[in-house]
């Protein structure tokens, strides 16, 4: 591993770390992302770079220019990824691209790479969208695949809004929206990120590979299920007396479950809540979050509606009203094959063997970036596939693997 990359990952490990369980719990416009901000802000600094907040608050880190407004159209070659967490996430999930961004130009300068575009790192603010609930809301309203009149609309848990939330920690939720000439700047984005799979460690027949290139995110998307019955005492009411959303949503999540196999697709129930969620007290809500995604949109659309059908027959027959509501989807992402097809060359020079090209079933902001800017993605091989937990890792080797693959790719596309 390199120094600098050594250094980085130390400064930046106890920041937003839970002691008790040892995950990450860097949610947007929080102390422990403002934690992370600094640390990015300190790192651009530290290197002579051009430090710059825009206004969605995704931060930039500027070579060969002082803001994007010095940038030709197409001009600029971008790298980084995001900082911020799920609940009790792990350490790579992000801060893996920002580390190696900063890493690959620390090894550039060492190479002595003469840069002819400017480059920028960025970090994209609330990727994970574990307090708001949207994923990705930097670059989606940079894009502006997310307005500003539905980001002032986000509440977390406890109801704080996003603008308020924003406000608290000195940014300026009015100013959020489209950010199309600073985008228009970007000839290039590269995001490396850990992979959240096995795919890499598992490539030819187990021999595995510290690094791939993405071709595709799947199509994938967040529904919302409301279960309504009727609460009453756990311990008079006849069981057919009772208007139960618990077995409706119990016999829902075993249907997505075998829908999803069914399809070779994955689906998952990972959040609920119950009122008046009490012990003994039959529930009158119950409303559940469905996470689905496929490698194609007609599986998806497949596995949707089975999970509806199901969903809609077991609430008639508990006598409980069902809502479901989209709350969010992305569309398959195929990433361009001319900025892939680059990387690929400049990955495989000198070896016969060519760089593994897998697909995710994860959305990034490269994915969101992609509808406007070039983009591509590397992935450094997780030897678990563990990812969204504390256990989720990455060798020093695979680590440092990526560090040299990125700066190669950065050297082709920002030094010719
Ligand atoms: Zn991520």
């Amino acid at each position: 591993m390199t120094s600098s990359f050594h250094e980085m990952w130390e400064e930046l490990r106890p920041l937003g770390r839970d002691s008790s369980s040892g995950g990450y719990r860097r949610f947007a416009w929080t102390g422990a992302d403002a934690d992370c901000r600094a640390w990015f802000r300190a790192q651009a600094e530290a290197r002579g770079l051009a430090y710059e907040l825009d206004r969605n608050g995704n931060q930039w880190a500027w070579l060969g220019a002082t803001s994007y407004r010095d940038v030709a159209p197409g001009g600029a070659v971008a790298t980084g990824s995001h900082l911020d967490s799920v609940p009790d996430g792990g350490a790579f999930d992000g801060p893996l691209g920002v580390v190696s961004s900063f890493a690959a130009l620390d090894e550039l300068r060492g190479r002595g790479a003469q840069f002819t575009k400017p480059l920028a790192i960025v970090n994209f603010g609330d990727e994970e969208g574990a307090r708001f609930g949207l994923a990705c809301v930097g670059s989606r309203l940079a894009t502006g695949a997310l307005t500003r009149e539905a980001a002032h609309r986000l509440r977390d848990g406890d109801g704080t809004t996003l603008p308020q939330a924003m406000e608290r920690a000195g940014h300026d939720p009015e100013a959020i929206g489209p950010d199309p000439e600073r985008l228009a700047t970007l000839g290039a984005f590269v995001e490396l990120h850990v992979e959240q799979g096995r795919a890499l460690a598992l490539h030819d027949e187990g021999a595995g590979a510290p690094v791939g290139i993405a071709s595709a995110i799947w199509p994938h998307g967040r529904w919302r299920f409301d279960f309504r019955g009727e609460a009453n005492h756990a311990g008079t009411t006849r069981l057919e007396d009772r208007r139960d959303p618990m077995l409706s949503y119990a016999a829902t999540v075993l249907a997505a479950r075998e829908q999803a196999r069914l399809a070779g697709a994955l689906a998952t129930f990972g959040k609920v809540s119950v009122e008046p969620n009490g012990v003994n007290a039959i529930p009158s809500l119950v409303r559940g979050w469905l996470d689905a995604r496929a490698a194609a949109q007609d599986t998806l659309d497949t596995v949707i509606a089975g999970i509806e059908r199901a969903a809609a027959e077991r609430a008639a027959r508990d006598g409980v009203d069902l809502d479901i509501v989209r709350e969010s989807f992305t569309p398959i992402v195929e990433f361009g094959h001319a900025l892939r097809d680059e990387l690929g060359a400049i990955l495989g020079k000198g070896s016969d063997r060519p760089v593994p090209v897998l697909g995710t079933g994860a959305g990034h902001d490269a994915g969101i970036l992609s509808a406007t800017v070039p983009t591509a993605m590397l992935f450094v091989r997780n030897p678990t596939g563990v990812s969204h937990s504390p256990a989720e890792t990455a060798t020093e080797d695979d680590c440092t693997a990526g560090v040299t693959a990125l700066a190669d790719v950065l050297e082709g596309l920002a030094c010719r």
